[in-house]
């Protein structure tokens, strides 16, 4: 079955978080002060997370991307990981994570049935991990890097906010790792979340991340693969990983777009930046798979056309990232 919107975009894609809970505070996704984490009522169960994606799954969506918070700290995510890799129907399943407990946990990912994982890092440097994500270890995350090779998964690909002024030394140093470790490397725009008046001071486009690449290395096209977002990809010669570009506020992503978001306490979006949400509460409790699978098809089909981020004069209400799943 195929999920169309009014645009004609094929919806296949859904993003769901399973928690707003975290164990970093980078600071371009939470304030310092951290969030005031939903109680536990208000988070979805993991039954009604799996009548969520089953529902999805039965109108057209193939991926789920599981995302948080940070998915890795919610109780018994295996056991739910197991489940979801059980719905007839869904062909892919990944899982975005800052890394730190992947150590621990590759193996038991993979023998649940992720197939994909992308890692959070957007520093080679202790010290500037340390500070971008408020105190994070870095060599926890290389650990979870490696253990997630061992456990027999595909090199992570590598999620990696570039911020001028803060890591965008550090640009030719992750593009290089696609040459010596095989990862790939998604370059994402910073975006204005945790809202700060002057948040440009920070944006380097896709396209300047992309021409100081091009500078030092030749780069190729690389065709997309059947679940890849809308990065533009490209590849050094020679070397196992790519190199992405998500250019979610300068560049016309929103053509491309093939997902919808929920939240862990079941608020769904059409777009990342707009302020319209569905709750989905009185679809789950008590459930109704009728009304619900009723419900997501409205979301697709009032889907935005676009965002307008860069556009002047652009408002949105603040959200913090952790809470939608990015
Ligand atoms: N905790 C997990 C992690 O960090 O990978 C999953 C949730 S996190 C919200 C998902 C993604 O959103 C991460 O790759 C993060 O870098 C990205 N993100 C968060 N805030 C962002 C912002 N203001 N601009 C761009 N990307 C952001
Ligand atoms: Fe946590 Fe991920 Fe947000 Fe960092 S980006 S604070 S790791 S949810």
């Amino acid at each position: 079955m195929l999920l169309t919107d009014s645009t004609g975009r094929t919806i296949n894609y859904l993003r769901l978080s399973v928690t707003d809970r975290c164990n970093l505070r980078c600071f371009y996704c939470m304030p310092k002060e951290g969030i005031v984490n939903k109680g536990h009522a208000a988070v979805l169960t993991y039954e009604e997370l799996l009548l969520v994606a089953e529902t999805a799954v039965g109108l057209g969506i193939e991926k789920i991307r599981i995302t948080g918070g940070e998915p890795l700290v919610r109780a018994d995510i295996i056991g739910f990981l197991e489940k979801l890799a059980g719905i007839p129907g869904l062909r892919h399943i990944a899982l975005t994570t800052n890394g730190l407990l992947l150590a621990e946990m590759a193996d038991d990912l993979y023998r649940a049935g992720v197939q994909r994982l992308n890692v959070s890092l957007d520093s080679l440097h202790p010290h500037t991990f340390s500070e971008i994500t408020r105190g994070g270890d870095l060599k926890k995350v290389l650990a979870g890097l490696d253990a997630a090779e061992q456990a027999g998964f595909p090199p992570p690909k590598i999620n990696c906010v570039i911020m001028r002024g803060v890591n965008d030394a550090e640009i030719l140093d992750f593009a290089e790792r696609t040459l010596s470790n095989g990862n790939s490397i998604r370059f994402i725009e910073y975006m204005p979340a945790v809202k700060e008046d002057d948040w440009q001071r920070y944006s380097i486009s896709g396209e300047e991340i992309l021409g100081r690449i091009a500078d030092r290395y030749m780069l190729e096209h690389v065709d997309k693969g059947p679940f890849s977002g809308p990065s533009r990809d490209f590849r050094i010669p020679g070397a196992r990983g790519s190199i992405g570009i998500i250019t979610a506020v300068s560049g016309h992503f929103c053509s491309e777009c093939n997902r919808i978001r929920v939240t862990s306490t079941g608020q769904a979006k059409g777009c990342l930046f707009s302020d319209t949400k569905t709750d989905l509460i009185p679809w789950l409790r008590p459930p109704d798979r009728v009304g619900l699978a009723g419900v997501l098809k409205e979301i697709v089909s009032t889907k935005p056309e676009r965002h307008d981020i860069s556009q002047a004069g652009y408002t949105h209400t603040n959200f913090t990232m952790s809470h939608v799943g990015g």
